[in-house]
């Protein structure tokens, strides 16, 4: 199996906050026996191995030592239908906001709340991808993954993955799995999930009174274009920090200061806290220092006007988590991975 490994390739077009730090080694791969020969590539060399899809949860801080290798194999496929319950799959390497769209287009329901996050399939269950009160798991049937240390494949099932907010053992085990291609439960018709944020009044202002999948899609695309910052014009990785989870008597010391604190209790008795209000009330929101800031618009995005770097913006991330901290008494914790 021959691979096309390039050196010293800068890594600026592969990662969304466009920081120009440069791989000793880099290549893509487009199926499994290419994945495989990559990770046997890196023994041979001894090089450890940084997984790349979309670049869309990355800060890369430093040159990366290792071998990069990007996912970029295709493909969509229905595996079953019983009852109008139906499995698709798709290679890691398909883009995240059109497998979407195609599943849309096969007339299935469960990923429209997920629409328009950047990215790859292959990188969805890293941190089980959630937005509009949807996550994967919620619609999660398996997946397929290379083990690092054996060079086996290995099935994973929901209860498998361990996800959580944000969370999933591929996460806490990082460069262990490499996903090859991920299996969804979707169904020809499911409720919809309306009653998040401005979804239901969106769809209200388009004038649609009885809304399909593909409504629900297009009302959350127009919001998100309308609050976030588009990767291509202003470099950055969506939300910097997860929403904390503190004990609720926290939560109500912070609201007996704040009454207009943004907080939603939680079925195990925690708080989750909006990080993105702690962040405008502590007065970061539209911070600017050389490139690196917090957008003006959203304060749990830090953005890169241009020639930031990845030090500079994990700097500012830092200081703005001491701030908090001093400030409110909860501990943020980043969401991108960094390297
Ligand atoms: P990358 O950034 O390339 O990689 C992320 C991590 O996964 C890295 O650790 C990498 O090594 C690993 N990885 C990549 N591919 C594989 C693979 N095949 N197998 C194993 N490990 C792999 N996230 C949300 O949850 N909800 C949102 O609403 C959301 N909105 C966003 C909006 C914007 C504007 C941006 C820029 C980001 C947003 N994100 C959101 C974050 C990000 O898009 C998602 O986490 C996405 O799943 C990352 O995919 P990626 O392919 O870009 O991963
Ligand atoms: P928003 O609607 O302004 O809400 C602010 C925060 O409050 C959200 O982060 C959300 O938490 C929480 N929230 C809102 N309504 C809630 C409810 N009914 N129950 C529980 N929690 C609620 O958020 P936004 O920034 O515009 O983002 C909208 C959605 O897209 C959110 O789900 C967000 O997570 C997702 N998103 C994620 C990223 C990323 O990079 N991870 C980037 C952009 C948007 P949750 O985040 O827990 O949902």
């Amino acid at each position: 199996m021959s691979l096309a490994v390039e050196h010293d390739v800068s890594l600026k077009p592969f990662n969304t906050f466009g920081i120009d730090v440069r791989a000793r080694a880099f290549v893509e791969v487009h199926d499994d026996a290419q994945a495989c020969a990559a990770l046997r590539h890196a023994d041979a060399i001894g090089q450890a191995v940084l997984l790349v899809g979309g670049g869309s949860n990355l800060l890369l801080t430093r040159d990366v030592e290792a071998l990069v290798v990007r996912m970029g194999s295709r493909g969509i496929r229905q595996l079953s239908e019983v009852q109008g319950q139906v499995v698709i799959e798709a290679e890691a390497g398909e883009p995240w906001h059109p497998f979407v769209l195609a599943t849309l287009a096969m007339g299935l329901a469960g990923l429209e709340n997920l629409s328009l996050i950047p990215g790859t399939v292959g990188a969805a269950p890293m941190q089980n991808i959630g937005a509009y009160g949807v996550e994967i798991k919620d619609v999660f049937h398996s997946l397929i993954a290379l083990d690092r240390h054996t060079l086996q494949t290995r099935e994973f099932s929901l209860a498998d993955c361990q996800f959580g907010y944000r969370d999933s053992r591929f996460k806490r085990e990082p460069g262990r799995w490499l996903i090859l291609r991920v299996r969804f439960r979707l169904a020809r018709h499911a409720p919809l999930h309306l009653d998040y944020g401005p979804v239901r009044q969106r769809l209200q202002q388009m004038d649609i009174q009885a809304p399909t999948p593909a409504d629900v899609s297009a009302a959350i695309c127009s919001i998100r274009r309308e609050k976030l910052p588009d990767p291509a014009e202003l470099g950055n990785a969506g939300s910097f920090f997860k929403n904390p989870l503190v004990p609720a008597a926290l939560a109500e010391s912070i609201k007996a200061d704040h009454p207009d604190l943004v907080a939603y209790p939680q079925p195990d008795g925690q708080t989750k806290l909006a990080a993105g209000w702690l962040i405008e009330r502590a007065g970061w929101k539209g911070f600017r220092e050389g490139d690196a800031g917090v957008h003006r618009l959203q304060s749990l995005v830090l953005v890169n006007y241009g020639q930031a770097t990845g030090a500079q913006l994990y700097e500012l991330a830092q200081r703005i988590r001491a701030d908090i901290l001093s400030k409110f008494g909860v501990e943020l914790e980043m969401e991108p991975n960094l390297y």
